[in-house]
């Protein structure tokens, strides 16, 4: 068997001019755990071009979705901002990462800390109940420069409270954080700056955080990584891995190249 397969596009949501989203077909063998990764593409020239992408779609949903920037002269996103309804694209079988709730050591709030389209792994865990059987609470926190990059923050405010298996969990247990660095709004300020001075928590009605309680998934720019990493390692949180769970894990959302 091949270790990719094909999936039909479904829907394509252009959220900005660099940053779009898209549903596929899911091929019924493929598996996945929330927070994971594969690798998609498109056949150019006969040849699969693949990138690693995170799952948007929870495991257990019929279809798959996708995030994605668009990067104009990116050899896969040049041509994959394009797609349309019926089009084809290709998905490995093989999903893999570290976002993981097996990497993380008990504990009662989760943070989800994200900038831009690391946003995507973080779609998948919200929408995962054993989430909230695992935390007390759950923050997520969406850094972006402009609103309009703010993904998803209608179906994350309005439509997941509502959901008729774990919309409760949500309304108790999830807090979200929108926050912008380009732009006024009601939240603004880079992740790190607001963990550091304190602002973040004290916005949330939250505690100082706490090594024994508070536990991190961090996925996004190479900046906010060591930042955050950085900050964590004071307050001295361990990070996790598939051997040693720990206080935090970490996803790149992109490799600077
Ligand atoms: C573990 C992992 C998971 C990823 N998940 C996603 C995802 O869910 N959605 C997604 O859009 N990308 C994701 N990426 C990045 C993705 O693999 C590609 O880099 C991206 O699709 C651009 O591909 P490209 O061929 O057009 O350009 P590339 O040659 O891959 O990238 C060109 C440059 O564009 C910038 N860039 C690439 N990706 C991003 C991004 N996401 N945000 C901001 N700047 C970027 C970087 O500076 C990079 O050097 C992930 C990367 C890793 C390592």
């Amino acid at each position: 068997m091949s270790n990719l397969f094909d999936a039909r596009v479904l829907s394509v949501h252009h959220w900005t001019d660099r940053l779009f989203s898209f549903t596929t077909t899911r091929d019924p063998g493929f598996r996945y755990q929330s927070g994971q990764f594969t690798m998609i593409g498109l056949m150019v020239d006969g040849r699969p071009l693949l990138r690693a992408y995170s799952m948007v779609s929870p495991h257990y949903e019929e279809t798959l979705e996708f995030l994605s920037i668009k990067v104009q002269d990116g050899p896969l996103t040049s041509r994959l901002q394009h797609v349309r309804p019926g089009d084809t694209v290709v998905v490995g079988r093989k999903a893999s990462g570290t976002l993981l709730l097996q990497n993380l050591l008990p504990g009662g709030t989760l943070w989800l800390l994200a900038t831009g389209t690391g946003l995507a792994p973080f779609m998948s865990a919200i929408r995962d109940p054993e989430v909230y059987e695992r935390f007390d609470k759950v923050v997520l926190v969406h850094g972006c420069r402009q609103v309009s990059e703010l993904a998803y923050d209608q179906l994350i405010t309005h439509e997941l409270p509502k959901n008729e298996f774990f919309g409760e969990q949500v309304s108790r247990q999830l807090l979200y954080y929108p926050t912008v660095t380009r732009e006024s709004f009601r939240h603004q300020g880079r992740i790190p700056t607001l963990l550091e001075t304190g602002k973040l928590c004290h916005d949330l009605g939250l505690p100082p955080l706490d090594a024994t309680r508070d536990r991190f998934m961090l996925c996004g720019s190479p900046g906010m990584l060591k930042d955050t990493r950085a900050l964590l390692d004071k307050l001295g949180l361990a990070e996790g891995n598939m051997s040693h769970p720990g206080h935090y894990v970490i996803e790149r959302a992109f490799v600077d190249k």
